[in-house]
């Protein structure tokens, strides 16, 4: 079951600026700044309320956020969904015929399992799918 929009992720060139410029209008600071290797991305979170908003700065040219900037400008990168049982919600999508990016959840910033759905499957938007990774 999907239970709420757990964040949004941003796709920036430059997170310090962007850090700065979210700061002014969101009214808070980033509660973490987080490095994922496994993406060579950088990423930092701001909490609104029940969801997040993630930042996220490429560190290598074979990042998808720098490919992603590639072909667009900075923005809107992903949605991502708060899961109760992720396992559990690849296989029903797949079930349904929809094309994931990740069979299997990965370990992704901020304790989380995620996993992508192909944007191809969902009108052009990437969702994410995401569970704790420590109960709560
Ligand atoms: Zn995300």
């Amino acid at each position: 079951m999907l239970r709420k929009i757990e964040h949004i992720g941003i796709a920036v060139k430059d997170l310090s600026a962007s850090n700065k410029l979210f700061q002014d209008i969101l009214g808070v600071a980033p509660y973490k700044e987080e490095l994922v290797q496994s993406e060579n991305v950088l990423t930092s979170f701001f909490q609104v309320g029940e969801s997040k908003i993630e930042l996220l700065q490429a560190t290598s040219p074979d990042s998808a956020i720098a490919k992603f900037l590639e072909k667009n400008k900075e923005g809107m990168h992903h949605i991502a969904f708060d899961v109760e049982d992720i396992f559990s919600e690849i296989e029903r999508l797949k079930g349904l015929g929809y094309v994931m990016i990740h069979d299997e959840p990965k370990a992704g910033a901020d304790d989380k399992l995620i996993a992508f759905m192909h944007p191809k499957s969902s009108n052009g938007v990437l969702i994410e799918l995401c569970q704790d990774r420590f109960k709560k």
